[in-house]
């Protein structure tokens, strides 16, 4: 069983039910759906499809809304697309005209007024890159420095300046209302600058009534490199969104931002999620490229969460063999990974209450003796998050009647969650456990397992107890 979890975006290349079903036999955990392309129709389908292969599969795959976010994009061209030359001056108008190779118009009409000249703006995923030379009345007079296609709403990014354009936009905040209705598990904020973004998107879901969607952060520009810190505190983890983080700062500081990500989330015991281009030459290969390899293994080593496959499972050729190939790579690479030091900084780190020590103790016993798993009956989730942050050898299999507890472990290091009736005893538990275990994995008499929780089962953020039993 891999520790290290997948989440697999969905598109035109994955959406069949069949193929959905391929990829979480081979390893998905996950699937995200990206509200920058897809509609709510497209969302609830594939929310659907999911529900049906979790009730036959007997899995606990979760769905992940990614929000569009405040982002700015070029209007329309004539035919689609333009091509902006070398040095050419050309004229970004604030309201709407359709574009060609001297001009074009953007989403945001109000950057005439907060951007300064000389700044430098990007296009297309920051291939094409300006330089704002004049201001003229309603438009901005620019010089090409890098060319390139421009083609119908592409992004538009410019880094190191703050806009003032509101976070929770009138699509997001419908988005969010639908994802609610329709019960998906997790909303990924897109362009998160600070913790009260967080904060603005968590008030709306209490609005909603919803105390159980897991938030995620995009790490996506300097503003929340910046600020780190403050937006782990109030979000249940984060992406480091390579794909725009890489036109918002030099791209040769990703993969330290990337280091210290997993490392602080791991510390706070959130989430942390590598994303984008993990294995992008498989949208028309069947194999990856030994850099591609060495990208996602190096995410494992460094102990994150989750991987993220992006471009390779909504357009790519061969998005179940992606999946696959990415659990190989997963299952090789755990076998390298210094569990004890993980353990211990995890130690370190942690308070010292009942809570703390359990989880050390276990994860000790569980290493030391080589059980075959780690069993945390649970109802909010708690026992089960603490124990994958101290990142034991084993799985963790979290028991849980509360089907958002299920679903939200999901994403969670080592954590295999499992839905199970209302546990009413300990003695229950001794028995459900055993027979969870040898039902997921391979276990042979004699193997060992730790039962750990809180007793009595309540909705309580503690754990009180272990017990190692043999099989
Ligand atoms: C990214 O930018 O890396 C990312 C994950 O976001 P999106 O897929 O929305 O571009």
């Amino acid at each position: 069983m891999k520790k290290t979890k997948i989440i697999t975006t969905i598109g035109p290349a994955s959406q069949d039910i069949d193929i959905l079903k391929q990829m979480i036999l081979e390893g998905t955990d996950a699937v995200r759906v990206n509200m920058t392309h897809a509609n709510h129709e497209f969302l609830a389908d594939i929310k659907q499809k999911i529900d049906k292969l979790n009730e036959e599969l007997k899995t606990s795959v979760s769905v992940i809304m990614d929000t569009r976010g405040p982002d700015i994009t070029v209007g329309k061209f004539v035919s689609g697309s333009a091509y902006l030359n070398k040095d050419d001056k050309i004229r970004i108008y604030m309201n709407p005209i359709i574009g060609d190779s001297t001009k074009f118009s953007i989403s945001y009409n109000n950057l005439i007024n907060e951007i300064k000249c000389n700044t430098f703006i990007k296009l297309n995923d920051g291939l094409i890159e300006l330089q704002v030379l004049e201001k003229g009345e309603d438009y901005l007079l620019c010089k090409v420095l890098v060319g390139g296609v421009i083609e119908d709403n592409k992004g538009v990014n410019i880094p190191g300046v703050s806009l003032d354009i509101p976070f929770l936009n009138e699509k997001d905040q419908d988005d969010i209302a639908f994802a609610n209705e329709i019960g998906i598990d997790f909303v990924a904020l897109s362009r998160v600058n600070n913790s009260e973004d967080i904060l603005a998107v968590n008030d709306l879901l209490i609005s909603l009534g919803n105390d159980h969607m897991g938030i995620l952060a995009k790490v996506e520009t300097e503003k929340a490199v910046d600020d780190i810190d403050e937006i782990l505190r109030v979000c249940d983890g984060m992406i480091v969104a390579r794909g725009d983080l890489g036109v918002e700062v030099p791209m040769e500081r990703i993969p330290g931002i990337q280091k210290i990500i997993i490392s602080k989330c791991h510390t706070a015991g959130k989430v942390s999620i590598v994303a984008t281009e993990m294995m992008s030459s498989m949208e028309l290969q069947a194999r990856p490229t030994r850099a591609e390899v060495s990208d996602v293994a190096n995410a494992v080593l460094d102990s994150c969460d989750a991987v993220m496959l992006s471009g390779e499972t909504t357009i790519g050729k061969y998005p179940v063999e992606t999946v696959s190939v990415m659990s190989k790579i997963i299952e090789s690479s755990e076998y390298d990974v210094n569990y004890y030091e993980l353990a211990d900084k995890a130690m370190r780190t942690e308070k010292q209450d009942t809570t703390g020590m359990i989880a050390y103790s276990v994860t000790e016993c569980a290493n030391r003796l080589k059980t075959v798993a780690i069993m945390a009956p649970t109802m909010s989730g708690h026992t089960a998050k603490k124990m994958s942050r101290f990142r034991p050898i084993c799985p963790v299999i979290a028991m849980s009647p509360n089907d958002s507890t299920v679903k939200n472990l999901s994403i969670y290091y080592a954590v295999y969650p499992v839905k199970i009736d209302e546990i009413k005893n300990f003695d229950q538990i001794m028995v459900k456990s055993k027979k969870v275990v040898e039902k997921l994995i391979d276990t042979n008499p004699g193997n060992k397992i730790i039962i750990t929780g809180g007793y009595p089962f309540q909705n309580v953020k503690h754990t009180n107890f272990m017990k190692i039993e043999e099989l």
